[in-house]
């Protein structure tokens, strides 16, 4: 039995690295996705690559109240009301000691995580069923401190008290909210972050950064796509107010 049978989606960041895996995962288990991000191009890819018949887009940035909204309505015109919502979208914000960190990318990294996730948890929780599950990607930095990365890491600590105030809010109605701890995992996204703070190539970056996960490898997308799929389904059923570390045991 496929574990998101007919169940609905919504994942923010959803065109790229672990929100494109992780709606390749969820159409194969059963579920319909809504995709939601800024890259209009790298979601209508992404759509054609799932197949129409299970994947809608909404181009929309988090930040904007008015277009969440608008794309939430996007996605339930289409599939009707959500099971599932990964709040995932993220920048990494600047690499730099806090008394240099440029304070405009500070508001914008918060803005994009913390401001980004309350504004998907806003228009979702409305139209989502009972006993649905929402997820938030933090990072293991949601976890621990890291030098030169002051935003990135407030920012993914915000996030997990936002998770814990609605994951009160939400248990009457059966909806469970956790939150998502990805360490180093191998996308773009992550070797800008290894390659800016090492000034390495990405090869060397990515070997210093190894260095630090007792596991001694970076985590895959799809690693962290089948943790995504536990916290979605009903296999996570008693799993609310969470924080799950897939990090090779690096926040330990
Ligand atoms: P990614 O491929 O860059 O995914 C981030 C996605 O968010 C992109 O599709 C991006 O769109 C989108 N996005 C950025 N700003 C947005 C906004 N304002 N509104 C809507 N969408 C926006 O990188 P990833 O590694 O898969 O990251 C996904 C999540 O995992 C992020 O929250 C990240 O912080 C977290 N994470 C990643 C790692 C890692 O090692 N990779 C570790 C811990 C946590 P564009 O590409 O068009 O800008």
């Amino acid at each position: 039995m496929a574990q998101l049978q007919d169940k609905v989606a919504l994942i923010t960041g959803g065109e790229s690295g672990i929100g494109l895996a992780s709606a390749k995962l969820f159409v194969a288990e059963g579920a319909k996705v809504v995709l939601v991000g800024i890259g209009e191009d790298g979601l209508e890819s992404a759509v054609a690559e799932i197949g129409e018949d299970h994947a809608v887009s909404a181009v929309a940035d988090v930040t904007d109240s008015a277009a969440v909204a608008a794309a939430v309505r996007t996605g339930v015109d289409r599939f009707g009301n959500l099971d599932v919502v990964f709040s995932n979208a993220g920048i990494s914000g600047a690499v730099a000691k806090i008394v240099d960190y440029p304070e405009d990318v500070f508001a914008r990294t918060l803005a994009v995580h913390v401001g980004g996730a309350f504004h998907v948890l806003k228009h979702t929780l409305p139209v989502m069923n009972d006993g649905g599950s929402v997820i938030i990607t933090s990072s293991v930095v949601g976890l621990v401190g890291f030098g030169d990365l002051s935003a990135y890491v407030a920012a993914k600590h915000g996030q997990v008290g936002l998770m814990r105030s609605a994951a009160k809010e939400v248990a009457p109605r059966g909806i469970r909210v956790n939150t998502l701890h990805p360490g180093p995992t191998s996308t773009p996204f992550q070797d800008d972050i290894e390659m800016t703070a090492t000034g390495k190539s990405q090869a060397d970056a990515a070997k210093d950064f190894d260095a630090m996960i007792p596991l001694g490898r970076h985590t895959t997308v799809e690693e962290i796509a089948k943790a995504a799929l536990y916290l979605a389904s009903d296999a996570s059923s008693m799993v609310t107010s969470s924080t799950f570390a897939i990090d090779g045991g690096m926040s330990g």
